[in-house]
């Protein structure tokens, strides 16, 4: 009996299917990519709801699933960033949904469902084209009181900080089935606090509950020793990883010292990364702990949403641009050779043209190595959905165009200026162009190398000979060590 399971969104969720697939390997079933594989028994989505476009592909997936069942019996699940207002649709689509804290009950959902046969199928499910009126719990085939759906706003449903603690604190427990021997995702902290009104995390993962620091090191001690190079800590609000335990727990920077320490000690060479941080929250102290072990990776990705003051309140982002200006002055005096990402969201409720211009401002003084630019769609459950959505479509589109745009015309001379430069790099895949591979340098700028002389899952000095807007090539330097470079 075979599983397929899809991550949709980001690295959390990536990180979170890395656990199902323990639970379910555990269970007897092997991991198949081939969803159609006819004997593939149970389908799993882990939904994000940050855009519309996201859900828009759980539809479009579970559409197909669910016609192919009409021929060939499956059980599927969704799990994952999952909106209270959409929770009732896919109660009608999928045979299981449930709040990934309880993932470790999956074992009996499944036993007690059972795999649907194709005559029960027609019975109770929507094949997603059109949602039915009717609840599934009316149905002559609804599924037994096991399936335990609790998320919803704070207000109405949510778990308390404690009852999410417990619950998400054995799912750590299940040791994940890492992707890659050579990258792996760590995660530090679940749930976010800060109730930005753009954003339905708060209301989709819950409160912030730090993990146990002890099990963090344990897992990151284990990965360095079994060869990992990469590891990246998750967290919606890394920077208040342990706040929530009243000083019971180290703080983040205590953590990443801690973590540099294990780089020290072992004296293995690999690179420390973390996302994301909070402009409100990040500290000098970190950027001290930073510049002081090598495994600490010269690299930030520090969100902006926005350039202007007023965007940035309605946000509820509270911090201003002065505290963001600040930090990012200290990252360069602290981390000269850091390389800093951003996020940025185009178009949100009331964005002026003069707003949109302040971002556009702001990417230019700060000349990030890389900006992930949304347009703005209104989350249902999140705040800013009851406010007027007012930017007509097409103009989003255009500050889109114009931001992508700006950000080659940053990253394209700060490539440049990395052609001759010896870098190092963990080469990490096979590159699209045959004879080639891929990698990252510390400051994760995606290079393509001429496969000759280097090794995947390694590390090389590579020497860069070009520069494109959002990456550079190279090739292996013969003899020659790299620099202290990003
Ligand atoms: S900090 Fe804001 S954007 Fe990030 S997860 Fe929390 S609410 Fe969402």
């Amino acid at each position: 009996m075979k599983f397929h399971i899809v991550p949709f969104g980001c690295q959390m969720n990536r990180s979170d299917a890395e656990r199902i697939r323990t639970v379910l390997s555990g269970m007897g079933y092997t991991e198949c990519e081939d969803e159609n594989d006819p004997d593939v028994a149970v389908k799993g989505l882990i939904a994000c709801s940050v855009r519309q476009k996201a859900i828009d592909r759980v539809y479009g997936r579970i559409r197909n699933w669910n016609q192919a069942k009409i021929h060939k019996p499956c059980l599927t699940f969704i799990t994952g960033c999952v909106l209270p207002a959409d929770r009732d649709k896919f109660l009608k689509m999928f045979d299981l949904i449930f709040p990934i804290d309880q993932l470790t009950d999956l074992p009996d959902m499944i036993r007690q469902y059972g795999v649907p046969t194709p005559g029960s199928m027609s019975h109770n499910h929507s094949l997603g084209d059109e949602i039915p009126d009717e609840g599934r719990e009316d149905s002559e085939t609804a599924a037994p009181e096991v399936i335990p759906f609790t998320i919803g706003a704070p207000e109405v449903g949510m778990p308390g900080r404690e009852e999410a603690r417990e619950r998400i604190e054995e799912f750590w427990k299940v040791r994940p089935s890492y992707g890659s021997v050579t990258e792996a995702f760590v995660p530090i902290q679940n749930g976010c606090d800060k109730f930005c009104t753009f954003c339905a995390v708060p209301y989709t993962r819950g409160r912030e509950v730090s993990r146990p620091s002890k099990d963090i090191l344990s897992e990151i001690r284990n990965l360095i020793d079994g060869g990992c190079k990469s590891v990246t800590l998750l967290g919606q609000n890394v920077n208040s990883y342990g706040l929530d335990k009243d000083g019971g727990e180290l703080s983040f920077p205590q953590l990443m010292r801690e973590v540099g320490e294990i780089g020290r000690q072992t004296g293995a060479e690999f690179w420390t990364y973390f996302t994301s941080p909070h402009p409100r929250d990040i500290t000098t102290d970190l950027l001290e702990v930073m510049s002081e072990y090598p495994v600490l990776a010269n690299w930030i990705h520090l969100p902006l949403q926005s350039g202007d003051d007023k965007v940035l309140l309605r946000m509820n982002r509270n911090h201003s641009m002065a505290r963001y200006r600040a930090v990012v002055n200290d990252i360069r005096r602290l981390l000269p050779d850091a390389s800093i990402f951003t996020d940025i969201i185009v178009g949100f409720t009331g964005e002026t043209e003069d707003q949109f211009e302040a971002t556009a401002s702001a990417m230019r003084e700060f000349r990030y190595d890389m900006a992930y630019i949304a347009q703005y769609s209104p989350r249902p459950g999140a705040r800013s959905a009851r406010w007027d959505d007012d930017v007509p479509k097409e103009e989003k589109e255009r500050r889109f165009r114009y931001l992508s745009q700006l950000m080659q015309e940053i990253s394209t001379p700060l490539n440049s200026a990395r052609v001759g430069r010896v870098m190092r790099v963990l080469v990490t895949s096979e590159d699209r162009k045959s004879g080639y591979y891929s990698g990252y340098t510390e400051g994760r700028i995606p290079v393509r190398m001429a496969a000759e002389g280097l090794r995947i899952g390694e590390f090389a000095d590579v020497e860069i000979v070009a520069a494109r807007p959002l990456s550079i090539e190279g090739r292996a330097a013969a003899g020659i060590t790299a620099g202290d470079v990003r």
